[in-house]
């Protein structure tokens, strides 16, 4: 069954506001469509539109995601609804390499919603924390976002959010290595663009790796996917 044609921005399923539209590449030289909310955190997917985007689309993404890390976040409500029937999403997981990532998807197969962090999930940008790493951040950062639904989570005394049961992810600079080098070579390949500026972009991620770069300690309630795509970003050529 084909979808419905997007012919403007969709509401937002957790705001209802209307959602930014996006052009990207998509696989064989086309370009699709994707609506994003920045204020939810969240990025509409009609079937098969993140599967489509080319590996140059993704790193657009990545950055454009980084450009908006200031804007103010919204928690999700309970219930949220397909911008197409408005229809009660429905909370959905997949298993990738680098771990679950969870969304809302409409059972009319509209499409899903997903938020950046999960998508990053999704692309192997982002590795869950295992429950030592969680106890180590929790001496430093008292509470984090859940980057499924923007919900403080006291990382102190839960391993997941309660809210969503999302697990609590990091932007794992190691991961971001290798989706990186994986996303630049597949461009690399398609574009021909000079591999070096990404070999000095991944040395000074691992400079960045050292403990001494940790958090600031004035950063209570850390956004730990948000940081680090600031941190990857900045290094980028
Ligand atoms: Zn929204
Ligand atoms: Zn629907
Ligand atoms: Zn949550």
């Amino acid at each position: 069954m084909n979808p419905l044609p997007k012919t403007s921005p969709s509401p937002c399923p957790s705001c209802t506001q209307t959602m930014t539209r996006l052009e990207l590449p998509q696989r064989n030289y086309r370009t699709l469509a994707l609506d994003l909310c920045f204020p939810c955190h969240g990025i509409w997917f009609d079937p098969f539109e993140s599967e489509q985007l080319t590996p140059g689309a993704v790193i657009e993404l990545f950055k454009l995601i980084h450009a908006h890390r200031e804007d103010s976040r919204r928690q999700h409500p309970a219930t949220l609804h397909c911008p197409r029937c408005n229809d009660r999403l429905i909370a959905g997981l997949d298993v990738v390499r680098s771990g679950r990532f969870n969304y809302h998807r409409c059972l009319q197969n509209h499409g899903r919603f997903t938020t950046f962090a999960q998508f990053m999930i999704e692309k192997g940008f982002v590795r869950q924390l295992v429950p030592a790493e969680i106890k180590a951040l929790a001496a430093q950062i008292g509470t984090v976002h859940c980057s499924g639904c923007g919900a403080p989570v006291d990382i102190r005394r839960q391993d997941a959010c309660s809210h969503c049961s999302s697990p609590i992810t990091i932007l794992d600079p190691e991961a971001v290595e290798k989706a990186l080098a994986d996303y630049e070579n597949k461009e690399f390949v398609r574009t021909q663009r000079n591999p070096e500026a990404l070999a000095d972009a991944l040395m000074a991620i691992e400079r960045q790796r050292r403990p001494r770069n940790a958090p600031e300690s004035g950063m209570l309630t850390a956004d730990l996917f948000m940081s680090g795509v600031g941190v990857v970003l900045d290094l980028l050529p």
